[in-house]
């Protein structure tokens, strides 16, 4: 038998990122003054498209055009309909060889206005919301809330609405009941103390002047609107309006080692995955960044993982090359990067501390998500776990692999399958969140930097 410090040497230890890699500390912390600024500039997937697009243009990036000559080192992109990002990087290698693949998703759970969202309701006018994606929805009042979104009026013209993030705007906000008569309440199960017909966001209070019209609390409001937007009560139906906390991102603890912020969710995973694809000079494999809308309502939908949007680029990229789209899916690879739940100390009971992923304690890759079974999940292959995680060994990157949670406690999907199922190997990895899906999302400054790190490495990879 080996002696204990030999057998020792045979365990998965799962360690933090300042242990393994303290080097690493200053450069995440560093990496994330840019994280903090993306997070504020886009706090819809509208917006972080157009800041991607941004950053895309200012690296050299050109729009794709469908049949055009594509060389080694050409750098391309694609906006689709507004909210999505496909940028690429010709590789050295054929096509056929392959794409790699990073995806994140740039949506996030929010409250979006309804069709006819304008009332007024015994001295207050408010708008009507209606959640969008997997919130909690008694985390939503009592916090400051910002307005963003795009209103297409009816002369053809469209018009960008952003109310609550400068120092001197309004913000917003959605009440709750005094604890003083809070008794029934109290007494309602979590999910049902807050109901989506509570979420109604506070919008004014004084009326017009003219005393004999009704509503006149509704009309001021809506006379603001329309001197600042020209827009009518009509133009909401051709509206895409979102409620979406105001705060801005900010370092958490007194040695500011986490971000606190709203839309980590995935955000978290689509900065570095863009930073890593334009970062990238001369890859041997064609890279490709996809940044996605509607994952957080399933995928569905033209924006969504669940469409051809993204399989259609690649199609095309490949008739570029008059390469066999077939062969060179079948040759892929695809990080499919989402955020994992951080293992909570002060809520032990729903983890198992073996499987569980930590804050701090690097990239977490998740070999299957899904629920029971392993019901509605990519498995990822043990040849692509360890192609994975051999690629992170070689670069010095700190990763830790797991579950969500104790088995049969809850669940979860991610873009995964979507991609697998187009006979691409595919596996998910992410950064650790505390407090997921809530307005104000914490992860770890080291977790960011080492999915930055993996991104960029697998995009340089050339074996
Ligand atoms: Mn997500
Ligand atoms: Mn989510």
């Amino acid at each position: 038998m080996k002696s204990a410090k030999e057998l020792q040497a045979l365990l998965y230890k799962n360690e933090t990122v300042a242990d393994q890699a303290p080097e690493q500390i200053a450069k995440a912390a560093e990496f994330c003054e840019g994280y903090k600024r993306f997070l504020d500039n886009g706090k819809t997937e509208r917006e972080v498209t157009k800041y991607s697009e941004e950053l895309l243009k200012k690296a050299g990036y050109k729009p794709f055009v469908a049949g055009q000559t594509l060389n080694p080192g050409d750098k391309i992109y694609k906006i689709n309909r507004a909210k999505c990002v496909l940028a690429a990087t010709i590789g050295t290698k054929s096509i056929a060889e392959g794409f790699h693949l990073n995806i994140a998703h740039i949506d996030s759970p929010r409250l979006d206005l309804r069709p006819v969202p304008l009332f007024e309701k015994e001295g207050i006018a408010y708008f009507r919301t209606h959640y969008y994606g997997g919130i909690r929805k008694y985390q939503w009042p009592t916090i400051p809330l910002a307005i963003h979104g795009v209103v297409c009026r009816q002369d053809g013209s469209s018009v960008e609405i952003s109310i609550g993030e400068a120092e001197n705007d309004p913000v917003f906000t959605i009440t709750d009941l005094l604890p003083h008569l809070g008794s029934q309440q109290n007494e309602k199960k979590l999910p049902d103390a807050i109901t989506g017909e509570n979420l109604n966001v506070l919008l004014g209070s004084l009326p017009i002047e003219e005393k004999d019209a009704s509503d006149r609390i509704k009309l001021r409001v809506l006379g603001l609107l329309n001197e600042a937007y020209g827009i009518s009560e009509a133009d909401f139906t051709t509206a895409e309006i979102e409620i979406v906390p105001a705060f801005k991102a900010r370092d958490i603890g007194l040695d500011r080692s986490m971000i606190g912020a709203y839309g980590h969710d995935d955000r978290v995973d689509a900065y570095p995955a863009l930073m890593a694809e334009i970062e990238n000079k001369n890859p041997a494999y064609t890279t490709v960044c996809v940044l996605t809308d509607k994952e957080e309502t399933g995928s569905d939908g033209v924006t969504g993982l669940n469409s051809m949007y993204t399989f259609h680029f690649l199609q095309q990229l490949c008739a570029c090359q008059n390469v066999d789209a077939i062969t060179a899916f079948q040759a892929s690879k695809c990080l499919s990067a989402d955020v994992t739940a951080a293992y909570d100390p002060s809520f032990a009971d729903v983890f198992e501390p073996c499987n569980g992923t930590y804050a701090g304690r690097g990239v977490a890759i998740y070999k299957y998500t899904g629920a029971r079974g392993k019901s509605s999940t990519n498995d990822a292959s043990a040849e692509m776990v360890s192609y994975l995680t051999s690629l992170m060994r070689r670069n010095g990157i700190v990763w830790q692999i797991g579950e969500m949670g104790k088995i049969d406690v809850g669940g979860g999907g991610t873009v995964a399958k979507y991609v697998a199922n187009q006979d691409i190997d595919t596996i998910d990895i992410g950064v650790p969140v505390l407090s997921m899906h809530s307005p104000f999302e914490v992860v770890s400054k080291a977790d960011v930097y080492m999915a930055y790190l993996t991104f960029k490495a697998f995009g340089e990879d050339a074996e």
